[in-house]
């Protein structure tokens, strides 16, 4: 996952090289792929080259061919489904009427949402709590997700912080086991109960779970990813229908939180937006001030 704490990073896919040399036609990947090492999670050198893809899903890393085989049992089964995945948005695709009037490829699109979700990560995590807070019945972890309804706005001029709005949020169940859409949750919640990932994560008493979420944009594609949360981030006195506005008003001005800076209680995420800066899209600090000046009532959020 890419620091968003550093101001000015992209996260933008890029064609794999693989496509260049056509090994692998038209398959992109996720500049948000992890950089580190998916078996003993040792992150990538500074001035090295990343390190190499694992060829079948092209979604995790690895130090070395001894990894990627120490790592393929726990690995196997997500990495079928990616590309069970690819090949079924490929199909998707080419059908889509979207992609023939002029929107990029289901595929591209597909990496958008994956960029828009890192971008937006703050108000969608917080959103997942106030979601599992907001609910009726306690959340059921293994059947239920937090979905949310996406359009691509063919107006964001490959703004990726503007690329969707939300149409709506709420917790759904899963699809019945056995069928195809199923067997997407299923791999992602053998991925998040990961034992290093749990551990790490229950020492922090704050933390929650990691919430499934599925992004499903323009009625073609969902894409299923997990979202770590955690007490702090519940807004005790919302309700659901205000979860869903606030978080619909922040993706609609593409306002975009990012840490600059710590008080005694912990990290201070300050609002900004993303702009366009010598060909490269980038995050630019806001002030309070010059967003109220345009209807934007936000403040500074700490994290502790
Ligand atoms: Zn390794
Ligand atoms: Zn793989």
């Amino acid at each position: 996952m890419p620091d968003l704490s550093r101001p000015g990073e992209k996260t933008i896919f890029k064609i794999n090289s693989a496509t260049k040399s056509g090994s692998k036609p038209g398959l992109v990947y996720s500049k948000n792929t992890p950089e580190g090492c998916a078996y003993c999670l040792a992150p990538r050198k500074e001035g090295q080259p990343p390190l190499p893809l694992c060829l079948g899903c092209r979604s995790v890393r690895f130090c070395n061919k001894e990894h990627q085989v120490a790592f393929w049992p726990e690995h196997k089964s997500y990495c079928k489904q990616q590309i069970k995945n690819q090949e079924a948005i490929a199909r998707i695709n080419a059908t889509s009427s979207l992609t023939k009037s002029g929107f990029p490829s289901v595929q591209e699109r597909k990496l958008i949402v994956e960029d828009w979700v890192e971008l937006h990560r703050l108000s969608l995590i917080k959103a997942c709590a106030s979601a599992l807070h907001t609910a009726e019945k306690p959340f059921d972890w293994n059947n239920q997700h937090v979905l949310f309804v996406l359009s691509y706005r063919k107006d964001s001029d490959g703004n990726p912080s503007t690329a969707f709005e939300l149409d709506d949020a709420y917790i759904n169940e899963n699809p019945p086991v056995g069928t195809n859409s199923r067997a997407g949750f299923d791999s992602i919640s053998e991925l998040l109960d990961n034992p290093s990932r749990r551990s790490r994560d229950a020492e922090d008493p704050n933390y929650i779970g990691i919430v499934p979420c599925l992004f499903h944009f323009d009625r073609e594609y969902g894409w299923i990813t997990g979202q770590p949360c955690y007490k702090r981030d519940l807004n005790l006195s919302k309700n659901h229908d205000y979860w869903v506005q606030e978080l619909k008003f922040l993706v609609m001005h593409g306002l975009i939180y990012r840490v600059r800076g710590r008080i005694a209680d912990g990290p201070v995420w300050h609002p900004g937006f993303v702009e366009k800066k010598d060909n490269k899209w980038v995050w630019e600090e806001k002030s309070l001030e010059s967003l109220k000046a345009k209807g934007i009532n936000v403040s500074a959020i700490v994290r502790g």
